[in-house]
């Protein structure tokens, strides 16, 4: 987790303050990836107070925060509890006492924005905040952070992942390559959602149907067969995977080898499908996707997924 970690906004600004020995009492960790949150502000926690200069994750101080049972550090909400009020009671009490056994306490919340109104509570320790107390709020949701909070608090980000460092991380950990790769492109660079995506497995099924449907739909006349071929798949994945589809065709394009889509599909589709048709399509599915977010009538999004290529396409062999 450290490569990993290690490259982020968030990791670089707090072994820098470490470094300086000027550590902030409070810190706003923001990140999308609401699942793997905890984890991510538990490694900050080392980082803040292991000896080495990053955190070696094996001395008795990483261990324990790891298994979230160090004395010095207090972990917000128990696993499966929701926060709630009488939390932040808690932490404003809990402050004034001595760390017991290191030179400073760290309070982790994670999910901060689920404290609501009660925010406000930890106003006065995060304004006066007492010695040798840091504060790690966690969100992944920024817009749910009172603005008193936000100006109280050094605010810090951990985006996104690449696929080449999600590749690099998991390659270890998840055996099979086809599907950690699959699960990889599909993640939009959410560490959590490899895993998911990686343990559903369903996307070979998926991935098999969308090939067919796109290697039958050459006229519009084929239009009811891709839509029966692809017809009851669960809409946002099908549509990512189309997108995926034409991801992998727009690089087979500018020479590279499909690692997910095999030869022929590539060439039949390349023939057929034109860079500008490509791109369009691309930016189209884009749009669908966010649809789907409104929970838009999945008959509707695949036709309009279909229809959108058939046009590209006729367009583009047009020009
Ligand atoms: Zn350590």
């Amino acid at each position: 987790m450290i490569k990993l970690l290690s490259t982020t906004n968030a990791y670089k600004v707090i072994r820098g303050d470490k470094a300086q020995n000027s550590l902030s009492h409070a810190y706003l960790v923001d990140t999308e990836d609401k699942d793997s949150l905890r984890d991510f502000l538990k490694c900050l926690a080392k980082l803040i107070l292991c000896d080495s200069e990053d955190f070696c994750d094996s001395c008795r101080v990483c261990r324990l925060i790891d298994r979230e049972t160090h004395p010095d550090v207090t972990i917000y909400p128990n696993v499966g509890e929701k926060l709630k009020a009488q939390h932040a009671d808690e932490i404003t009490a809990n402050c004034l006492i001595k760390p017991l056994e290191l030179q400073k306490r760290v309070f982790i919340i994670s999910g901060f924005e689920g404290l609501e109104k009660s925010q406000n509570k930890l106003l006065k320790t995060l304004e006066e905040p007492p010695k040798n107390v840091i504060l790690l709020l966690g969100t992944s949701n920024l817009s749910g952070i009172l603005p008193t909070v936000k100006s109280r608090t050094k605010k810090i980000d951990i985006p996104s992942f690449s696929n080449e460092k999600l590749l690099e991380y998991f390659k270890d950990k998840l055996s099979d390559e086809e599907k950690l790769n699959s699960s990889v492109l599909t993640a939009n660079g959410i560490l959590s959602l490899v895993v998911k995506n990686y343990e559903s497995g369903d996307f070979q099924d998926i991935k098999e149907k969308v090939v067919k449907a796109l290697t039958c739909l050459n006229t519009s006349r084929d239009a009811i067969t891709a839509f029966d071929i692809i017809n009851g798949l669960d809409a946002k994945k099908a549509i990512s995977t189309i997108k995926l589809v034409f991801g992998e065709l727009l690089k087979y394009k500018s020479g590279q080898i499909s690692r997910l889509i095999d030869k022929n599909t590539m060439e039949t589709l390349d023939e057929r499908f034109k860079t500008g048709a490509v791109i369009e399509i691309i930016e189209g599915l884009s749009e669908i996707e966010r649809s789907l977010h409104f929970n838009a009538n999945q008959t509707m999004v695949f036709d309009k997924a279909l229809f959108l290529i058939l046009e590209a396409k006729h367009r583009w062999l047009k020009l």
